[in-house]
């Protein structure tokens, strides 16, 4: 389904998720802030109902008289908070409130006696004042303070609808906010599922842009460098296909073309049939020597990349792969000269070591067109040092690093005309790594290559 499910993107899962916390936490918050309301905002009212009430039964202890009950009164007069005073029998002497059923519900019992001011009624949602009564002297009379609860629920009206209110401007911002947030993490994200479309489709070159170095940036640092190593990957494909095609073109060309001029007799002498049969000869030695390469790459990229070691004299193979490799040097006018120290036997896969020296050997004589090959041997210290130089076209130096790859080969043009296949090296590397060895290159481009390997005395 190439269409994202609106409830499929993660833009929307994140407003959903951040949206689901922001509305928790301003519950939260609502919760606490009521509670610091009703609780602490209340009991402040009570004590401060029940300070007042207590401080005019003392004014009225001291003179418990009409024109101070009168007194009294008038200083509770315009205010929000009433006054009831009562003589020790409930009998209201004077207040500044309508005595109803309801107020005159709440005055104590004519026989109950208090020892100090109480608050006889707090339940603020269920009933219509917060209510105190302060005892004059000995209960000589009592003085009742009212508190309308009606302002303590508009109060909680209004500090509900601000929250509301509040909620509401919150839960926009943060939305607006979520919906930024989201879309500035998303989009990296859709880049990166265009871009592995496209290489889906075989474009596996891709540009991401994504600035920063978050996680997210560096996926799609590493998708990108995905595609720049499968399109890597595909180009020496394609060349490696190219070049084995060429490789084994051109040995079959000969190989059909002289056995049939030998199959129709059509050669003149011994000589000659002789001469065509050492072609055959060398052209079939050229495949398979391709084919081992191929075979050896299929056992590294399986993992089977067996070595069968055993005691041996590495300068007789580096002699032996010298005399093989002379008549092709001798054929470009090129000298081989050997420099062979003693070395004390090592333990070593032969035949793999032999294909190490004769692919490098190989690869002096055929990039060297005037000068010579030199091959050091030598030890120093714990190493055994093995060095093959050339005066050939040499490296450039970016391409250095790249000739151990697998098919890669420096200048397609310059490899066509002398073959190869790119595997060389790499097998070589492989080979030398697994005998726990190192091998290294110099060179300068029209100067020369060094390539040296150091193989640990005991490996
Ligand atoms: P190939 O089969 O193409 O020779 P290799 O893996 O042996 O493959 O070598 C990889 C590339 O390195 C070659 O294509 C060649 O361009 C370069 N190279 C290797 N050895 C030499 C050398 N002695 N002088 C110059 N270039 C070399």
């Amino acid at each position: 389904m190439k269409k994202l499910l609106i409830t499929n993107s993660i833009s929307v899962k994140l407003g959903l998720l951040f949206s689901g916390i922001f509305i928790t936490l301003l519950f939260i918050l609502g919760s606490i802030l009521y509670g610091v309301f009703t609780h602490l905002f209340v009991d402040y009212i009570k004590q401060d109902l029940l300070v007042r009430g207590n401080n005019h039964a003392i004014v009225l202890k001291e003179q418990f008289n009409q024109p101070t009950i009168e007194h009294v009164v008038r200083m509770e007069t315009g205010v929000t908070t009433k006054v009831l005073i009562t003589d020790s029998g409930q009998r209201v002497l004077s207040g500044s409130i309508h005595v109803s059923r309801d107020v005159e519900k709440h005055l104590l019992a004519k026989d109950k006696k208090l020892t100090e001011g109480i608050v006889l009624e707090s339940d603020w949602k269920h009933h219509n004042y917060l209510i105190t009564v302060s005892p004059i002297g000995k209960n000589e009379g009592y003085v009742y303070m009212y508190y309308p609860s009606g302002i303590l629920r508009e109060i909680v009206i209004v500090l509900n609808v601000l929250m509301i209110v509040v909620g509401i401007g919150i839960l926009l911002l943060a939305f607006g906010m979520i919906g930024i947030l989201s879309r500035r993490l998303t989009k990296p994200l859709l880049m990166m599922k265009e871009a592995t479309n496209e290489m889906e489709l075989g474009n596996y070159r891709q540009n991401i842009p994504i600035t920063g170095s978050d996680e997210i940036a560096q996926l799609g640092n590493s998708i990108q460098s995905l595609g720049e190593q499968l399109d890597y990957y595909e180009n020496s494909r394609n060349d490696f296909l190219a070049a084995v095609s060429h490789e084994l073109r051109t040995p079959l060309t000969y190989i059909r073309g002289y056995s049939d001029i030998l199959i129709k007799g059509i050669d003149k002498s011994t000589e000659e049939r002789r001469e065509y049969l050492k072609i055959i000869n060398e052209e079939t030695k050229r495949i398979s020597h391709l084919v081992n390469d191929l075979f050896d790459l299929s056992k590294l990229q399986a993992g089977k990349f067996e070595l069968e070691k055993e005691w041996t004299d590495i300068n007789w193979i580096i002699q032996k792969v010298i005399t093989n490799l002379k008549p092709a040097a001798e054929k470009k006018n090129l000298q081989i000269k050997a420099s062979l120290k003693d070395i004390p036997g090592v333990y070593l896969d032969t035949r793999k070591m032999e294909q190490v020296f004769y692919n490098l050997i190989e690869n002096a004589i055929k990039y060297t067109t005037q000068g010579e090959i030199s091959i050091r041997s030598y030890l120093e210290q714990e190493l055994i040092i093995i060095k093959i130089t050339d005066t050939g076209i040499g490296i450039p130096q970016s391409d250095l690093p790249k000739i151990w790859d697998r098919f890669y080969r420096v200048d397609q043009s310059r490899t066509r005309k002398t073959g190869g296949t790119g595997l060389g090296l790499y097998i070589v590397k492989k080979i030398i790594e697994s005998h726990d060895g190192e091998i290294t290159v110099e060179s300068m481009e029209n100067k020369g290559s060094a390539f040296t390997i150091y193989l640990k005395n005991n490996c």
